[in-house]
């Protein structure tokens, strides 16, 4: 027989162990939830790999998961007969943390109100939750198919034990020993409650997993057992999905999408639906209040659970939904795939596709409805998960309009507004869209291009992140409206009179405009200009770059230069105001001295510095800008 091995937990490991034990937890029950989510697994593992490798063929015997509370000893057991671990299982999956999210959950539980405990499945730290009512926990454990069994055993400080044990079947017993009765915190951190008590175990089981799909039997050390009495589960095992809506109360829904997702909120919706005829299916889905941590990780845990006539076959199926919809959570449940269905199988099946364009339908639909109905509602979930929506406009062509429709902007007018308000709002004479990139919102509130718009009462939309230059460039209309760049050198502004006027046919005939092309040309700005001209655009600003061809901001072409990528050559012009002081005044320094090119210089400067200022950009040339303003002021 070899000896206990002594070993340490990984740092990250010891962090979550430590919180565990030294905080005061709301709601110490979850660890029940925990453990039996983490049999169910098991036995739906062992299920899965019975079924790969020799065929269609069950686990040979049927699973089962007992939670059994023993008085004398101070233990709760929970057991399933599932797939077990290996040693080295044992030390990666209970000594470590593999999940990207712990730095994170560390940081949260150590800034999260007291008591908020809730936080700690959807983190995978779920088996330490035991750590919160026992001081010591073991694992007896075999690996199906294997040989062997182990034991491993900690007291949650900073070490574990592993050594050979003696367990016939394959499977896991998890025994949590319960903090001693009568230590000094033992009421607060449990709330008193008896957890060797079977009617407090049964409670717990209802509430949080009745709907799991393997039955849960309750034992205690000291039942009898009757000769041909057969034990009844605590569980419905009741797939919410598939009873009508009716017989469901909307806590049973709200348990069940904490079950799934591990959340600790409430899901801001929910959507049941269920798809008759040649491709069947269930699905119960919902969309959480708050995004999860890996929204924007390329390997999250993205997808719905897929069932199979009621059988569990998969977590996280993004097969079954878009990544643009990649925030919902829950469960299809289909009629008519077959039991032995894989990821490969599934990314080319017509059946998974059809289910996908219907869910995303449904979950579309859902989301108009709520914008219509619970428009405040609508914003918060906007707020949250609008960046990763506003992607569907480029990959999913086919729902285009419907997901424009959806998106919420800023309108420099308007404030919060949607592109079918926009339109609604129209002047008249106006078929454009007009609209704003680079920057936040509050930023480009203040650039000069919005002056000649807000003159005419056009409303303009201030688009701030990335993702919306990238689907502007996709999508270059809404419902027969153009969209039309604020900064775009060949704009015609519609919906009030132009510029020109008494002002610019004075400037014209000053030839500034020639004279300060020739100086720029001469000249090292930091940035390339290829055309001065006057302005119809600016009211209060004396001058503003605008792009001829496409309306790329500067924000985004840094942001293509992060990307290693090339962006379309940069091609601005210089505006002009006539009507502005200063630009009057270098007219009549351009009339004064032809020959005085030099001092032209200094204010072209001036002007093509402030005309960066205003677009949110760094002055290109910030020193010799800085001496320009000097030497002009001190003359
Ligand atoms: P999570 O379940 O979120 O992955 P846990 O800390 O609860 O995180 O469990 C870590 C891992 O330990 C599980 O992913 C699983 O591989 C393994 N594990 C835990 N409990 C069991 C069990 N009863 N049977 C088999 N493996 C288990």
């Amino acid at each position: 027989m070899q000896d206990a091995v002594k070993m340490e937990f990984q740092s990250e490991a010891k962090q979550v162990l430590e919180l565990m034990i030294h905080s005061v937890y709301s709601n110490p029950d979850i660890f029940l939830r925990e453990l039996i989510s983490n049999a169910s697994d098991a036995l739906d593992k062992l299920r899965i790999e019975s079924l790969s490798s020799g065929g269609e063929e069950e686990p040979a015997s049927a699973g089962r998961i007992s939670v059994r509370a023993d008085r004398e000893a101070g233990t709760v057991t929970v057991s399933d007969n599932g797939i077990g671990m290996s040693r080295d299982e044992l030390v990666s999956y209970l000594g470590t943390i593999a999940r990207s999210g712990t730095k994170e959950f560390i940081r949260a539980m150590r800034e999260a109100p007291r008591g908020d405990g809730d936080m700690i499945g959807q983190f995978g730290v779920g088996f330490y939750s035991s750590f919160i009512v026992a001081d010591r926990v073991t694992v007896s454990t075999r690996r199906h198919g294997s040989g062997e069994s182990w034991l491993w055993d900690s007291s949650g400080d900073g070490t574990y034990t592993i050594e050979p044990g003696n367990r016939a079947e394959s499977g896991t017993d998890v025994t949590l020993h319960l903090r001693g009765a009568g230590e000094p915190d033992e009421d607060e951190r449990t709330g008193s409650k008896d957890y060797l008590s079977k009617w407090a175990l049964r409670e717990i089981i209802k509430k949080y997993s009745d709907f799991v799909s393997h039955p849960i039997y309750l034992e205690d050390a000291g039942d009898k057992k009757e000769d041909g009495e057969k034990p009844e589960p605590v569980n419905s095992m009741k797939a919410l999905w598939v009873r009508p809506e009716s017989s469901v109360s909307e806590d049973e829904y709200r348990e069940f999408y904490k079950h799934v997702t591990h959340d600790w909120e409430d899901p801001m919706e929910r959507i049941a639906y269920r798809a008759e005829g040649t491709n069947e299916f269930h699905a119960l889905l919902y969309i959480p209040s708050r995004p999860p941590f890996d929204l924007y990780y390329r390997e999250g845990a993205h997808g719905v659970q897929l069932y199979i006539r009621r059988v569990f076959i998969m977590n996280d199926c993004k097969e079954l939904i878009p990544e643009y919809l990649r925030f919902v959570r829950g469960v299809v449940d289909s009629e008519d795939l077959p039991l032995n269905v894989s990821r490969e199988i599934l990314q080319q099946d017509r059946q998974t596709a059809m289910i996908k364009r219907s869910l995303t339908r449904k979950v579309l639909d859902t989301l108009k409805r709520m914008k219509q109905e619970r428009p405040e509602d609508y914003a918060k979930f906007w707020d949250k998960f609008g960046p990763v929506l506003k992607e569907g406009i480029v990959s999913d062509a086919k729902n285009r309009e419907a997901i424009m429709s959806l998106c919420l902007f800023h309108g420099s007018k308007s404030g919060r507004t949607s592109l079918d308000a926009y339109a609604a709002a129209m002047r008249d004479g106006q078929r454009s869209i007009y609209y704003l990139s680079g920057g936040a919102p509050s930023a480009l509130t203040e650039s000069p291009k919005l002056e000649a718009f807000s003159e005419r009462g056009l409303d303009v939309l201030l688009l701030g992140e990335p993702v919306d230059e990238i689907w502007i460039a996709a999508a270059p209309e809404f419902e027969g409206h153009p969209f039309v760049s604020a900064s775009s050198a060949d704009i015609e502004i519609e919906g009030g009179p132009g510029g020109g006027g008494p002002e610019a046919k004075k400037i014209e005939e000053s030839g500034l405009v020639s004279s300060l092309k020739n100086v720029i040309a001469g000249m090292d700005l930091g940035v390339k200009i290829e055309d001065v001209r006057l302005s119809s655009r600016l009211v209060d600003s004396p001058a503003t770059f605008v792009q001829k061809g496409e309306p790329i901001s500067p924000q985004m072409r840094n942001f293509f230069k992060a990307m290693g990528q090339e962006a379309p050559p940069e091609r601005r012009v210089l505006e002009i105001n006539p009507a502005h002081p200063l630009v009057r005044r270098m007219a009549s320094h351009a009339e004064e001295h032809p020959d005085d090119p030099g001092g032209l210089g200094e204010w072209a400067a001036l002007l093509a510095g402030l005309a960066s200022i205003t677009d949110g950009e760094a002055v290109p040339n910030g020193k010799s800008f800085a001496r320009t303003i000097e030497k002009l002021l001190s003359r």
